[in-house]
Order: C-alpha cells, then sequence, then structure tokens
C-alpha cells in the first residue's frame, strides 16, 4: 500500500516516513500543500494519505476539500495530522472531508491501528468495485460466448444512429444449427456458438462491434462505409464457412447466412429500422440456398 505524507516540518516528516515505512507502506512525501494536491491527483495516486494540518501553499484541509470536490476514484483515504486539539478544529477538518485525524505528538501504536482502519475502507471499496464491475460485465455480456448480449449490442446501435457517419448491420444465423443439437447433442451446440462467436471476434477491427442477437443469430455494428459492407460480411462469411470447426474433439462444417443493412447517410429513426432491413435480407439469404450474403436495397 502506497501512503503519501506531506508535512512541511522535516523533522516530522522524516520521522512519520521512518515509522510508516516500517509498517510495511511504500511512502512518497510532499513538504507543501500544492505538491499534495499534485500528487493525489496522478492517474496511480496514492491511496492514503496523511496530511499535516498547517503548511504553505494549500493546508491539509483544503487539499481534503479539492480531493472531495473532484470525487477523485478509486477513493483516496485521509488522515489529518494536527497540533490542536480544539474540538472546533476537528471539526473543520471532518467537514472538509477528512476521514480521520490523529493529534500531534501522536502516539505510534495509535497512528498503525487508524492507518490499519483506513486500509480495511480501502480494501472494502476495492472489493465493492469489482462486484460492480463484475455486475456490470454480466448485464451487459452473454455468457456463454462471452461476446455482448442482446441489450448491449442494441444500445451500442441505439448510440450510433444518434451520431454522425456510416452505420451498417451484419445480422447472421447459423444455418441448420438444430441438427448439431439434435445430432451431437446440446453441448456440442453449446461448443459450436462459442467457436463461431470467436471467429467473429477474430475478424473484427475497432469500428466493429459483436453481439449474440439470439439463440444461434449474430449482429455486427460497423461504422465502415457502405460500399465496404458486403465484402466484409462475405469475409465473415468465409471465415466461418473455410474451416470445420472444433469442438468437444469433433470437426463441424459449420455455415452462415448474412443479411446486410446500413443506413447509406440517409437519416433514420431508429436502429430497429437497420435491424429489420438487416433481417429480411437475411430471411432472404436462407431462402436463396443459405451460406451466403444478402444485402438489403439500398432505402429511398
Ligand atoms: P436455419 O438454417 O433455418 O436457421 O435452421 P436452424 O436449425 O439453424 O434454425 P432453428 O431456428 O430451427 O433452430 C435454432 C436452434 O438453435 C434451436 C435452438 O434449440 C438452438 N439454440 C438456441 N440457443 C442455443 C444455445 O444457447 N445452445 C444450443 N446448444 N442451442 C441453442
Ligand atoms: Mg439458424
Ligand atoms: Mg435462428
Amino acid at each position: 500500500m502506497r501512503i503519501l505524507i506531506a508535512d512541511d516540518s522535516n523533522v516530522s516528516r522524516h520521522l512519520l516516513e521512518s515509522i510508516v515505512k516500517k509498517w510495511g507502506y511504500q511512502v512518497i512525501t510532499t513538504a507543501d500543500g500544492n505538491q499534495a494536491w499534485d500528487a493525489l491527483q496522478q492517474p496511480d495516486a496514492p491511496r492514503m494519505a496523511i496530511l499535516d494540518w498547517m503548511m504553505p501553499g494549500l493546508t491539509g484541509p483544503e487539499v481534503c476539500r479539492l480531493v472531495r470536490q473532484k470525487g477523485i476514484e478509486p477513493y483516496t483515504y485521509i488522515l489529518l495530522l494536527t497540533s490542536r486539539t480544539q474540538k472546533e478544529d476537528v471539526i473543520e477538518g471532518m467537514t472538509a472531508g477528512a476521514d480521520d485525524y490523529v493529534v500531534k505528538p501522536f502516539d505510534q501504536q495509535e497512528l498503525n491501528v487508524r492507518l490499519r482502519a483506513g486500509r480495511r475502507i480501502i480494501d472494502l471499496q476495492d472489493e465493492l468495485l469489482k462486484a460492480q464491475a463484475l455486475l456490470r460485465h454480466q448485464a451487459t455480456h452473454d455468457a456463454l460466448t462471452g461476446v455482448n448480449n442482446r441489450g448491449q449490442i442494441t444500445e451500442v446501435l441505439d448510440g450510433c444512429v444518434a451520431g454522425d457517419g456510416p452505420l451498417g448491420v451484419i445480422m447472421l444465423d447459423i444455418d441448420k444449427f438444430k441438427l448439431v443439437n439434435d445430432t451431437f447433442g446440446h453441448a456440442a451446440g453449446d461448443a459450436v456458438l462459442i467457436a463461431t462467436a470467436e471467429r467473429l471476434a477474430g475478424a473484427l477491427s475497432g469500428q466493429d462491434t459483436l453481439g449474440r442477437y439470439g439463440g444461434e443469430e449474430f449482429l455486427v455494428v460497423t461504422r465502415r462505409e457502405p460500399a465496404e459492407l458486403q465484402a466484409f460480411a462475405e469475409m465473415l462469411r468465409q471465415r466461418i464457412a473455410g474451416e470445420p470447426v472444433l469442438a468437444g474433439g469433433q470437426e463441424f462444417n459449420v455455415t452462415a447466412s448474412f443479411g446486410v443493412a446500413s443506413r447509406n447517410g440517409k437519416k433514420i429513426e431508429g436502429g430497429n429500422e437497420l435491424l429489420k432491413a438487416a433481417d429480411e435480407a437475411l430471411y432472404s439469404a436462407k431462402h436463396q440456398g443459405r451460406n451466403r450474403v444478402v444485402v438489403a436495397a439500398a432505402r429511398e
């Protein structure tokens, strides 16, 4: 755990530094409030700070107030050092956003337990942030294939509709997929879905987003130029059909049918318009014999 110590008194700062180091903290020191504020705004800033009350530049409470105003994430645990013992001062410091305070001259054991209390808060917040990130991931991703789920890819599409520039969707559906399940079992079907998602994901670049739209249906939202879309979809088709998928020690010849639609520089009301056009093109690809790309006619 890294900790910032800001104190203008050399004696006090060196003493604090040596004590805190002995307890296993990595220490960064500054001798005034402005430097402390700088250090706490760095991208990889220490998560804990011991700030002297009176310092040149910003005072300890002023640094606290700035840290809280900026809402620096993740949370910085701040301990104020004060030689004053008056109650009003403590209240002022805590109001400024300090988590705790220690009165100088401090008792080493007391400082130690207060720092440990701070670490507990930081550890708890880290766990909370991790749990949040996991929940966010679960809410937006498909559990089987790991790609964006339907809700998320739809949101990505709607976000793109709101913006300018080229926008296209490629909807694809695995051909005769039910046969895989019926012949080799559901687990084999799952493995084929995972392998298909991997192949698709491996072919995308920064302007494309992949999602699982339904059971064996995937959607690519892309910012590529309309003229590129057919060739791009064709490349995806070949990537899937080009060589058998290895799943559960078995080889599967997987193909998919593709429907492509693009905004073509026209104004559209919502993502649904593109989805509907791509779905119709996909339907027509199925009817024309599957394993092919059909591009929706440009709309008037
Ligand atoms: P088509 O070429 O017309 O698309 O034929 P199809 O057999 O692919 O289409 P159909 O819609 O008849 O069948 C899709 C099958 O996909 C039915 C469903 O049980 C299966 N499926 C959907 N989700 C999953 C899944 O998560 N895992 C597995 N193993 N199968 C799934
Ligand atoms: Mg299918
Ligand atoms: Mg289907």
